[in-house]
Formats: C-alpha cells, structure tokens, sequence
C-alpha cells in the first residue's frame, strides 16, 4: 500500500540518475507543486507560504506561464523556484524523444532557463531522462506523493500520508491546480505546522 505514497528503490532504479531526495543528512524537506500557475489556485497558495514564509518549488506547464504571467512573475517574485514541467503537459512515454526534448525546449524559452525538471504524471523513458540529463537538467521525482489531485484524499488525511512516510530529504508532491483547489490549500498549512513540530525545515529544490 505505500507504493502509492513512496517509491521503493528497487522501483526507482527505472528512472536512471533521478533525484527523489535532497539532502538526507538533515532534516529538511522540500514541498513542490506541480501544474500551475492558475489563477484559481496559485495567489491563494502563495497567500499561505508567505505567511507561513516557507519557499517551495514550483514545476510550471509553461502553456499555463503564457496564460498567466503575472502570477508567474510572483511566484519568483516571492522568492520560489521554478521548474520545467514541459509546455503541454506531456507523457514522455507517448512521445519520441526528439518531440519530447523539443517541448522541454519549448518551455525552457518561457521558464527562464531552470534545470530542474519534472516529468508529468512520472511517465519518462530512460532515453529521455539521458537525453535531457546530458543538457544539464536535473530530473526530480517525489518521495512523497500526497495525493491531492484525488477527491477522495481530505486535508487531514494528506497530512497523515505525509507525517507517516516523511523522512530526511523528502521531496514532498502537491498539485498547484483545479482539481487539487481547496483539499491542498487546507492540507498545505496543516502540513507545515506538523512538520515544523517535529523539527524539519523547508528548502527549495
Ligand atoms: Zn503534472
């Protein structure tokens, strides 16, 4: 059952070189959302991390970035980082590779040239990631996935999800999008606050 939350190793060797941790000699943990930016969700979002004054990283579909650079702009405005989460929101395993690389590429022009890269939905080939690894990105998956984007998951349960798997270096998963809306923006403090009692720090990527 806690595949669904936490990839085992043996299951992460299928993704070469990705990185599903940061620094595991301390603890420290690294929220991510990934999908936005939206105007129905992402100012909210923000609204919560300033006053929380934590910094996430942010992996941005860039066709959302074109819609809405404004909110864009705030998020590194307020000291965020941005990652690459291709222009279309596209499953590498669907695509070839020289189509795959060209909307990274696509999206890196409008991104401003991050490295960091997230693949959506985690489908990405072995050819891929060494293609996009030899152009110096880095390709972080997750060590915690909360599950936000399912209706089924409530705020509370989410922080439960995080509080048992949590560990030194977690990359910890939410959705900066519609589907996620409310249930993340409730799970996000709740989140913070419990992991702040139990001692860890928040970092970007
Ligand atoms: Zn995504």
């Amino acid at each position: 059952m806690g595949i669904k939350y936490q990839l085992p190793a043996w299951l992460q060797r299928i993704y070469p070189g990705a990185i599903w941790r940061g620094d595991t000699t301390r603890k420290v943990v690294y929220l991510t959302f990934d999908d936005g930016p939206v105007p129905e969700v992402t100012p909210a979002l923000l609204d919560i991390l300033e006053k929380e004054k934590v910094h996430a990283t942010f992996f941005m579909v860039a066709d959302n970035v074109t819609k809405y650079p404004q909110i864009y702009h705030r998020v590194v405005a307020n000291g965020h980082k941005v990652g690459n989460h291709t222009y279309h929101h596209i499953k590498g395993t669907k695509y070839k590779l020289a189509d795959y690389i060209a909307d990274v590429k696509k999206a890196d022009v409008i991104l401003g040239g991050t490295k960091l890269f997230r693949p959506p939905y985690g489908r990405i080939l072995p050819k891929q990631i060494f293609a996009l690894r030899s152009m110096g990105y880095k390709i972080i998956l997750w060590d915690v996935l909360t599950h936000d984007y399912d209706k089924n998951y409530s705020a509370d349960e989410m922080a439960k999800i995080v509080k048992r798997y949590v560990r030194n270096g977690s990359i910890i998963t939410f959705h900066d999008s519609i589907k996620s809306n409310e249930r993340m923006l409730a799970a996000v403090p709740q989140v913070i606050r419990e992991l702040r009692n139990d001692g860890y720090t928040f970092e970007t990527l």
